[in-house]
């Protein structure tokens, strides 16, 4: 077996809390995530792919209130949840997601759907919704994603007029990243023993946003982008800027045809890129090789890797 088979996480970037945080929040977000990467280390050392690891990894984040992505989810400015997620095979170029769903459970469960039942690579809204109902996939009422921290963000976010990060901004709960002002979406990469890597990327998008706006988590080469011959890449942050400057796929072209490690790649991406059009974020990246890559351009980054073998996770929030 390939001892260098690895998964990465992250549950959002943003700023540093106002508030003081004891040492036992904090360790309730390292704990959150090194129960993931464990989950999702064991479908590696089992010989599990990089595809079913990823996509276990995300179910864990969507299902965790602590990150914005499922239950937990944002609000949009109309008081609703709209969620965005995706997912892409690195050995095929195969790609799933939807955007602008509220009934479906698992979102990221209905992007690999998208992949492996239909011809499509991104659908939308209702016909999302029909698509994964005809699946047997599980239907929410929109309320499950709902928690009141996430309803009191979107009344500040709504007093100060403006569209935030998850994690960003004054809040008054206890989480490490401030709540108002974080990036919220969540996301995994692996290489599995086969050689093969994957990424996947769930979110309820940005506090206060306009009904029926996408990010980029969705979009496959914005938020979300997977291939064999370069990285796996999950993308958290602006997702206006991540779009325009296409950052997943941005960091797979620097390695493919400007020869970059990814090291180099990922850090030209956000530093570079992503910061000289204002965007603000990170994103994780693992390469053929088992090379990982974290950079962010906010304080924190909720983020872990582990590699097949470890005897623990490592787990980090802030730089
Ligand atoms: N990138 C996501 C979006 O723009 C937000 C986030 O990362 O929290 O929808």
């Amino acid at each position: 077996m390939s001892p260098k088979a690895t998964i990465a996480i992250h549950g959002g970037a943003g700023t540093l809390s106002r508030n003081n945080i004891s040492p036992a929040q904090e360790a309730a977000y390292h704990e959150a995530l090194a129960a993931i990467l464990r989950a999702g280390e064991q479908v590696l050392a089992n010989g599990g792919t990089a595809l079913d690891a990823v996509s276990l990894a995300v179910d864990l984040l969507e299902d965790c209130p602590l990150f914005n992505a499922g239950h937990g989810a944002v609000f949009t400015s109309a008081e609703t949840h709209e969620l965005d997620a995706a997912v892409m095979d690195g050995a095929t170029l195969k790609a799933g997601a939807i955007a602008c769903v509220s009934h479906i459970k698992r979102p990221l469960r209905a992007a690999r759907a998208v992949m492996e039942c239909s011809e499509h690579v991104l659908l939308v809204g209702a016909g999302a919704e029909a698509f994964a109902q005809g699946l047997g996939m599980e239907m929410v009422s929109p309320d499950y994603f709902s928690t009141e921290a996430r309803r009191e963000q979107l009344y500040r976010a709504k007093a100060s007029s403006v569209t935030v990060l998850d994690h960003d901004g004054a809040a008054n709960n206890a989480a490490p990243l401030d709540e108002s002002r974080k990036f919220g979406t969540v996301g995994a990469v692996a290489l599995d023993v086969h050689g093969n890597l994957a990424a996947a990327t769930s979110t309820g998008g940005m506090t206060n946003k306009r009904p029926g706006r996408v990010g980029d988590s969705p979009l496959i080469g914005a938020g979300t982008y997977a291939d064999n011959r370069t990285a796996a890449v999950s993308c958290t942050g602006t997702g206006e800027m991540f779009i325009r400057a296409a950052t997943a796929y941005e960091l797979c072209a620097r390695m493919a045809y400007g020869g970059q490690s990814l090291e180099a790649a990922a850090e030209a991406a956000v530093m570079q890129s992503l910061s000289a059009i204002e965007g603000r974020g990170g994103l994780i990246a693992v390469d053929a090789q088992g090379n990982v890559s974290l950079p962010f351009n906010t304080e924190g980054m909720y983020r872990g890797q582990m590699r097949i073998g470890d005897a623990a996770p490592q787990t980090a929030i802030f730089r």
